[in-house]
């Protein structure tokens, strides 16, 4: 293990927080348990950083990266031996280039600051979801984390040219390019995005950004078959010219469920129909981007394809749809022991997953407290989430719904990443080939098993 002295020294002193002082804090946005750890270390520059994972790498110490802790699958739990690392002091931002289009962020920068700063520029960070105040971009790198965006700007991955990271062994690996195309051999950034924080530590990112829409809508449709959201989607994404950024799905028990919690039953739309989707629009002809979406909406209700929709007329009405799709702590009061799923599906898979999820739910399971079913759906990333009355047989039932996942050919993590919480059930979405190159690649970059050990792979298979 690592003396205490050592690291002090390494980091400053404002670059440590003792083991004891961390017992104040929860483990992380799920678990309320107070954290564990050797202690926390702020290191304050990449060099830094490089010197105590060094260190940590001859004394075999173990380490876990630390970003703002929302991650929900337990990938930054700690024990009493390990020491943390936040990477909080390497926030800086740079000033964004118009030309270029790019922006070089800390490591430790939150993602809603970095959204600010990209806006006042007149340029759009294609990234965002619900823990966007908190969560930082080298946690949502690590995660490959996804959103509400994903469908217009893609995935975290998709907003990265290039990264500097620290290997387990102190290197530190810059290639901060600000271009796309760069073809210099292995492209190692993809390696560091998504291993969450097993392989390396990602200090420095030079992020692509797009130009700010101009002109935003926002309408929530409801559908009377998954035949018709699916052709809904398909011709706004065409008939907008890809300014499509969001169709968030939710099954009719959600959305009635949050509609009688959050509105007391005021429903923007008629309920006891299957499905309703909230779209949003974001575009650059604000003088006429409403009333071309509004015309859209219309034809589409013509046609039979929507059977009721309201576009909204205001900021706070926009809000309050955005509402009924993104809160959930009513959820978590109802369903006791919540088991949740984040999972991808072809998209002509989703209605026949969760029809079997539903039939499973009834059958081997009825003591469950009812069924939330979102969707991401351009993505093909569905969430759902059920309720247990204890938590006797959560692991039998996830089980069964990653069975249902493999046969259909999905993914078990969509956007959230495995660390802990997914790590026994990897091998319903990779073979066996696929679980061995994981586990080679993690030997040959940090062969002491220091960084982030026991998540999203076991060594010993
Ligand atoms: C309310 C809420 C809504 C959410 N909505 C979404 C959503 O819509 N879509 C979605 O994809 N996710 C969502 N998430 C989860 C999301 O993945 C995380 O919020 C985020 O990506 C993690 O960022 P973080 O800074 O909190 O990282 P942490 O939770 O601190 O860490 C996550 C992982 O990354 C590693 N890590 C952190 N920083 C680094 C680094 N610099 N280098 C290497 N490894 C590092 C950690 O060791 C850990 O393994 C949501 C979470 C919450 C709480």
């Amino acid at each position: 293990m690592i003396s205490l002295e050592e690291i002090k020294r390494l980091v400053g002193p404002n670059g440590w927080i003792d083991g004891s002082e961390l017992l104040q804090r929860p483990v992380d946005f799920w678990n309320a348990t107070p954290t564990q750890a050797l202690g926390l270390a702020r290191p304050a520059s990449t060099q830094a950083l490089s010197a105590l994972l060094a260190a940590c790498n001859r004394a075999g110490q173990a380490v876990i990266i630390e970003g703002g802790r929302t991650n929900l699958v337990s990938a930054t739990l700690a024990n009493p031996d390990t020491l943390l690392i936040s990477l909080e002091r390497l926030n800086g931002v740079s000033v964004p280039d118009p030309h270029a289009m790019v922006i070089e962020v800390g490591a430790g920068a939150v993602i809603e600051h970095v959204q600010a700063i990209c806006a006042d520029a007149q340029l759009r960070f294609g990234l965002d979801f619900g823990a966007r105040g908190s969560a930082t971009l080298g946690g949502a790198l690590s995660t490959n984390a996804g959103g509400f965006q994903a469908l217009r700007y893609g995935v975290a991955r998709d907003q990265v040219l290039g990264l500097e990271c620290v290997l387990a062994d102190g290197t530190v690996l810059s290639h901060l390019s600000s271009y796309a195309k760069d073809n210099t051999g292995y492209d190692l950034k993809h390696l560091f995005i998504g291993s969450e924080g097993t392989l390396g530590v990602i200090t420095r990112v030079m992020v692509k950004l797009h130009p700010k829409p101009t002109s935003s809508n926002t309408a929530l449709l409801a559908f009377d078959s998954f035949a018709h959201v699916l052709e809904a989607l398909s011709t706004l994404r065409r008939s907008l010219n890809g300014t499509l950024s969001t169709f968030e799905l939710m099954w009719q028990e959600f959305f009635e469920f949050n509609v009688n919690a959050l509105l007391n039953g005021r429903s923007p739309l008629d309920i006891g129909h299957p499905y309703y989707a909230l779209c949003e629009v974001e575009g650059f002809s604000p003088d006429t981007d409403g009333e071309t979406f509004q015309t859209l909406i219309n034809g589409l209700f013509e046609n039979g394809v929507v059977v009721d929709a309201v576009i909204a007329n205001s900021e706070r009405q926009r809000a309050e749809l955005w509402r009924i799709r993104e809160e959930f702590e009513d959820e978590i009061q109802a369903f006791t022991t919540m088991v949740d799923f984040d999972v991808s599906l072809p998209l002509q898979q989703i209605e026949a997953f969760s029809d079997q999820v539903r039939v499973t739910l009834d059958r081997e399971f009825p003591e469950n407290l009812g069924l939330h079913v979102l969707a991401h759906l351009g993505d093909g990333n569905v969430h759902v989430t059920t309720g247990l009355p204890d938590a006797i047989r959560k692991d039998e039932l996830k089980r069964c719904i990653y069975q249902i996942i493999a046969q259909l050919g999905g993914s078990i993590s969509a956007e959230h990443g495995v660390g802990l919480a997914k790590k026994d059930y990897l091998h319903y979405s990779r073979s066996p080939g696929e679980l061995a190159t994981m586990r080679a690649l993690k030997r040959a970059l940090d062969p002491k098993n220091i960084l982030n050990p026991g998540k999203v792979i076991d060594l010993a298979g």
